[in-house]
C-alpha cells in the first residue's frame, strides 16, 4: 500500500530490529512469488486473496492490509488502468491483462510491504515495456538509497528512469517508512530534485514504490472509495520493496524470499 500522509518523526531501527523485520519481509516476498505463479487467464482475483488468507492463517501471520482503514481484502489487486488499492473481486484475469499485486504481512509486530505488476498470458510489447521500466525505476531508487544521500536523490533516480522512457510518475501516492506500523514517516515520493529533502540515516527502513503510467499520471478514485485509477484510462504499473539502510552497504531488500 502507498500513503498520502504528512510526515511525523522518523523511527530509526537498530540492526537487531532490522533482523526482526526480516521474517515479515521474506513472507511477503515468498508469497508474491507464489501468487506470480498462480496468475494466469481464468484465475479469479478472489482466488489469489483466498490463497493468502489460508496461508497466513495456517502460519499465524497477520495480513496487514485486511481491515486497514477498512480495506476489505488481504491483497490489493489492481488491473490495467488501476494503479493501486484495487479490490480482489470475482473478476477473472484474461490474456493480455497486467495485474499489480500489493501485499503486506505482520510477523512479531513488524511489517513487510511489497508489490509487483505481472503480465497475464501474453501481453503487448507496450505493456511489457511499462513493466520493465517501472521495475527498473525501483531498482534505480534502491541502488541510490544509501546512508547520507537525500530523499530527493532517491526520488530523482526513480523519476528519471520513468520519465526518460516517456511515462508518467504518479504524484498523489508515495512510498513511506515501514516498521511496527505499515505507514511511518518519512513519505518517499517518486519525484523530486537531487540534493533536496532529508538526509537518509542509518536504521531507516522505507518502502520505495514507484507507480508509472503510459499516459497522463493524473489519478481518480473509483466509487468503492479505494481503487486508484488513471484518469485517462491508460495502463499503470507498480513495483515496491521494503528496504533497510545499513552501514556502508547497498540498501538491504527485506521483501524477498
Ligand atoms: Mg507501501
Ligand atoms: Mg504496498
Amino acid at each position: 500500500m502507498s500513503t498520502s500522509q504528512r510526515p511525523r518523526q522518523v523511527i530509526l531501527k537498530t540492526d537487531d530490529e532490522i533482523e526482526q523485520m526480516r521474517p515479515a519481509g521474506q513472507m511477503v516476498g515468498e508469497t508474491l512469488d507464489e501468487l506470480t505463479e498462480m496468475v494466469k487467464p481464468g484465475r479469479k482475483l478472489s482466488e489469489l486473496d483466498q490463497y493468502v488468507i489460508g496461508k497466513f492463517k495456517r502460519l499465524d501471520v497477520i495480513p496487514t492490509f485486511l481491515g486497514y482503514q477498512g480495506f476489505p481484502h488481504t491483497i490489493c489487486a489492481s488491473i490495467n488502468d488501476q494503479i493501486v488499492h484495487g479490490f480482489a473481486t470475482e473478476r477473472e484475469l484474461v490474456d493480455g491483462d497486467i495485474l499489480s499485486i500489493d501485499l503486506g504481512a505482520t510477523i512479531n509486530g513488524w511489517v513487510g510491504d511489497s508489490a509487483r505488476t505481472i503480465g497475464v498470458g501474453s501481453i503487448s510489447s507496450e505493456a511489457q515495456r511499462l513493466l520493465d521500466v517501472t521495475a527498473e525505476s525501483l531498482h534505480a531508487g534502491i541502488a541510490t538509497a544509501q546512508i547520507g544521500v537525500r530523499k530527493g536523490d532517491i526520488a530523482a533516480a526513480i523519476q528519471e528512469v520513468i520519465e526518460s522512457a516517456g511515462y508518467g510518475v504518479v504524484r498523489g501516492y508515495v512510498g513511506h517508512g515501514v516498521g511496527r506500523d505499515m505507514h511511518e514517516p518519512p513519505s518517499m515520493p517518486n519525484y523530486g530534485r537531487r540534493g533536496s529533502g532529508m538526509v537518509m540515516r542509518r536504521g531507516m527502513v522505507v518502502a520505495l514504490e514507484p507507480m508509472a503510467t503510459i499516459g497522463d499520471p493524473t489519478t481518480a478514485v473509483l466509487d468503492d472509495g479505494w481503487t486508484v485509477v488513471t484518469a485517462d484510462g491508460s495502463l499503470s504499473a507498480h513495483f515496491e520493496h521494503t528496504v533497510a539502510l545499513r552501514d556502508n552497504e547497498p540498501a538491504d531488500i527485506l521483501t524477498q524470499a
